[in-house]
């Protein structure tokens, strides 16, 4: 068996132009707003910013960045991003992360409104998916990864998912969105016991440790798909968690890297942005303190 690559640069470039359209077609004077919020100077996340501010203006999304310095104080931060939870023309709002270590990237995230979280990394949002709500914001690169999945056309349900890695930004919210497909999901990580043997049983394989080419071809079961999120830099080129070359004679579909996983998470923070901007036309506005469902009357 030779595998089949996904395609993921075509496919979200497909994904975005029919997001443009929609968003072309969208019946309001206004455009949809991201904030993103970048806190110090970490090259990669300065990288990240700038790809999501190009893809967001050619698929008709405003992106404002506001730049912070890395000794900004907590509170500071948090006042921000009141602010922008306050104001009714940003519809989205995202925090890139790493944050420097002095702040609490958990409270940080949570002061979020919930109905401006496109990335979906409050504890509100992971709750929704959690409990397999529609009203869920997921976040991008586990919405990417299922929408990959699904391009197959491979029936998900019944099928064993291992994942490997538990991070909060794609480990765990991507078990809870195969569990919501119906797949029976086993989570692996560092400190996992004869992780091969596990991922042997796999009919699909979510590789996200950040370890290169750690998920060798003869751990991958005959027709198994394989999804490779990580993103290392060997020798000056981008390589992912899986050995490509050897998972090609095994697996039925793989993800490529580059190409693969990071173009889909690019378009589905947009696809988030479009839906909390269209959510916010139809629902009343919130209040100033932009909780959702909150007490304080403002
Ligand atoms: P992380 O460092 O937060 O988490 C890594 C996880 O892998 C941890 O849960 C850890 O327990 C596990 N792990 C580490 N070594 C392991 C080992 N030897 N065996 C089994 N498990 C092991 O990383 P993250 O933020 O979840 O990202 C994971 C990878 O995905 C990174 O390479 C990152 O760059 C990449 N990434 C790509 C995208 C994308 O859009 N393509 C988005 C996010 C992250």
């Amino acid at each position: 068996m030779t595998a089949q690559p996904i395609n993921g640069k075509a496919i979200a470039a497909e994904f975005r132009q029919e997001l443009a359209r929609k968003i072309a077609d969208f019946p309001s004077e206004d455009m949809p707003v991201l904030a993103v919020i970048l806190v110090g100077d970490d090259e990669a996340s300065k990288i990240y910013v700038r790809n999501k501010q190009k893809a967001a203006s050619e698929v008709g999304i405003g992106c404002e960045v506001m730049e912070f310095s890395s000794s900004i104080g907590e509170q500071a931060l948090l006042n921000v991003i009141d602010e922008l939870n306050a104001n009714h023309h940003i519809n989205g709002i995202i925090v890139q992360l790493p944050l420097p270590q002095h702040l609490d990237t958990l409270k940080i995230l949570s002061r979020i409104s919930p109905i401006k979280d496109v990335d979906g990394f409050s504890p509100y949002n992971a709750g929704l998916l959690a409990y397999n709500s529609p009203d869920a914001f997921i976040s991008a690169t586990p919405k990417g990864i299922l929408h990959l999945l699904l391009s197959t056309g491979v029936e998900l349900s019944g099928k064993h998912a291992v994942i490997i890695g538990r991070s909060n930004i794609v480990g765990k919210p991507t078990a809870n969105l195969l569990l919501n497909q119906n797949c029976t999901v086993s989570i692996t990580h560092s400190k996992t016991q004869d992780l091969s043997t596990i991922v042997k049983t796999a009919d699909i394989i979510v590789a996200a440790c950040g370890q290169a080419r750690m998920i060798k071809g003869d751990w991958i079961k005959q027709g198994a798909i394989v999804i490779d999120v990580g993103i290392n830099r060997v020798e000056g080129k981008l390589c992912g968690d899986v050995d490509f070359e050897g998972a090609l004679a095994t697996a039925s579909f793989i993800t490529p890297v580059p190409g693969g996983v990071g173009p889909m998470t690019v378009a589905m923070l947009l696809a988030n942005t479009f839906q909390a901007f269209c959510r916010q036309q139809t629902e009343p506005k919130h209040c100033s303190c932009g909780h959702h469902n909150c007490h304080c009357q403002g």
